[in-house]
C-alpha cells in the first residue's frame, strides 16, 4: 500500500539548517513562483517526490547533487537540488518526514532570495532520476534503493527486495494495468453529440479487465470510476500494485472530421512530428511543451524500455485490428507509433497506450457508442496480451534505471 503524504507544515524546529538566518526574516522578492504542495509515495525499492510549483524552472539537465553523510551534523547522505525564481520561505521549514526505509524525509528552504532548495534525506540510495513536468510544473524525483525495514509481501514476489534495480529482473508477466485515460473533472476528448472520452475509456477498460481475468492475468486498474487522479499517481500507483505492463485507453479527436482509425502508441527517443498533437492532448499540455518532453526522455534514456514496449504495442494492435476487421469489416489501421507520453514513461514496466477510435468521426464516433463493439475491443486487446505473453522467452522484463548494463528504466 502506497503511503501518500500532502502537506504543508508551517513554523519548525529549526530543521533547516541550510536556510541562512539572515534570510529567514527577508523579504520576499517580487516575481517569484510558489511551492504548492509536496507529495511522496513509498514503495519498497522506491519512493517518489514530487514538487509541485506555481511556475516553470526551466531545468533542462539533471542539477541534482549527491552530498555524503555528515555524522558530525547529524545529517545522513542526501540529494539536494536548487530551485531557481521559486520562493518559499519558511513554509516547509520543519520539513516533510518519510521515514520508509529508503528516504528520512524531504526539507524545502529559502537557499538564496531568488532561490529555493529541495534537500531529500536518504536513508538508503542505489540510483535516482529526476524530471520536471509541466501543466502543472512540477519537479520529480524518484529515488531508488534498498529498504532496511523487512520487505513486504509484495516486494519479495519478484525475486530479493531491492536487490537488482540495476540489473534486468526478468518475471512471468502476471499483472496488467490497465488505465482508462482522464476522468472527473477532465473528460478528454468530447466528441459527436456531446460524447465525453473518459466514459468510453472506463467502459472499454472494465470490460478489457473482464477478458484479461478470463485468461488468468492479474488486473490492476488507475480507476474504476469517474474520477481524476493525475498522472503522477495513476503511474505510482501502478508500481506499487507491482503491474508488469501498463496499457493506457484513450480514444483520439481531430479536427478533420474525416479522419478516423486505431492507433497504438509506445514510448522513444524519437517520435514523429505528426504525433505531437495527440501527445499535447493526451499529456494535457500545450503542443509547444511537447519538445521540452522530448528533450527529458532523450536525457532518461528510453532506448531499453522501447524494445519491449515496441514489442507489447505490435502484438496488441496487431490482434485488435485484425480480430475488429473479421467482426466490423475493414477498419482504418492508423498502425503502431513512437509518441511522447508522461503516462508511459513514468511508469517502469512496458507501456503501450491505445487510441481506439476518433470521438470526431461519426463512423467511429457510432461505433464506439455500441457495447458489443467495445467488447470485441476488450477481446482482441486481451488476446493481444495472451500473444505477448506467450511469445518467445515467455518472460516479461523489468528494467532497471540507469545503470552500466541496462540503460534505462522506465
Ligand atoms: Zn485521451
Amino acid at each position: 500500500m502506497a503511503a501518500r503524504s500532502s502537506l504543508g507544515r508551517r513554523a519548525g524546529r529549526g530543521v533547516l539548517a541550510l536556510v541562512s538566518l539572515a534570510l529567514l526574516g527577508a523579504d520576499r522578492p517580487p516575481g517569484l513562483g510558489d511551492v504548492r504542495d509536496v507529495r511522496t509515495w513509498s514503495y519498497p525499492d522506491y519512493t517518489r517526490v514530487v514538487v509541485e510549483l506555481t511556475r516553470d524552472i526551466g531545468l533542462e539537465s539533471d542539477p541534482t547533487i549527491r552530498l555524503p553523510a555528515n555524522p558530525g551534523a547529524d545529517r545522513p547522505e542526501r540529494l539536494y537540488i536548487d530551485l531557481p525564481g521559486i520562493w518559499v520561505g519558511r513554509r516547509y521549514a520543519e520539513g516533510v518526514p518519510v521515514g520508509d526505509g529508503l528516504l528520512r524525509g524531504v526539507r524545502l528552504g529559502q537557499n538564496t532570495q531568488n532561490t529555493s532548495r529541495l534537500v531529500v534525506d536518504l536513508e538508503s540510495y542505489d540510483t535516482h532520476r529526476m524530471f520536471t513536468l509541466r501543466s502543472p510544473d512540477r519537479v520529480v524525483i524518484d529515488v531508488y534503493g534498498k529498504a532496511k525495514r523487512k520487505p513486504t509481501e509484495k516486494s519479495s514476489r519478484g525475486g530479493p527486495a531491492g536487490s537488482s534495480r540495476l540489473s534486468m529482473q526478468s518475471r512471468r508477466l502476471k499483472t496488467i494495468v490497465i488505465d482508462p485515460g482522464h476522468g472527473g473533472k477532465d473528460p478528454g476528448a468530447v466528441g459527436i453529440g456531446d460524447v465525453h472520452e473518459k466514459d468510453i475509456n472506463l467502459k472499454l477498460a472494465q470490460l478489457l479487465a473482464k477478458r484479461l481475468r478470463a485468461r488468468s492475468f492479474k488486473v490492476v486498474m488507475t480507476r474504476t470510476d469517474d474520477r481524476f487522479i493525475d498522472l503522477e499517481g495513476r503511474t505510482a500507483f501502478a508500481e506499487s500494485e507491482g503491474g508488469d505492463v501498463f496499457i493506457s485507453i484513450h480514444v483520439n479527436a481531430s479536427e478533420n472530421k474525416n479522419l478516423r482509425g486505431i492507433e497504438t502508441y509506445y514510448l522513444d527517443e524519437e517520435h514523429e512530428r505528426h504525433n505531437v498533437e495527440v501527445a499535447a492532448r493526451e499529456n494535457g499540455v500545450r503542443p509547444s511543451e511537447v519538445d521540452a518532453l522530448q528533450q527529458t526522455l532523450s536525457r532518461l534514456r528510453v532506448a531499453e524500455a522501447s524494445k519491449l514496449s515496441q514489442s507489447l504495442a505490435s502484438y496488441v494492435h496487431r490482434d485488435l485490428t485484425k480480430g475488429l476487421s473479421q467482426t466490423y469489416g475493414q477498419v482504418s489501421d492508423l498502425g503502431v507509433k513512437k509518441g511522447p507520453f508522461y503516462v508511459l514513461f513514468m511508469s517502469s514496466m512496458p507501456a503501450i497506450l491505445v487510441e481506439t477510435g476518433f470521438l470526431t468521426n461519426p463512423k467511429d464516433a457510432k461505433l464506439l457508442s455500441s457495447d458489443h463493439y467495445l467488447d470485441v475491443m476488450a477481446a482482441q486487446i486481451a488476446a493481444g496480451l495472451g500473444h505477448y505473453r506467450n511469445r518467445g522467452d515467455q518472460r516479461a522484463h523489468r528494467l532497471a534505471p540507469g545503470g552500466p548494463d541496462s540503460r534505462s528504466r522506465l
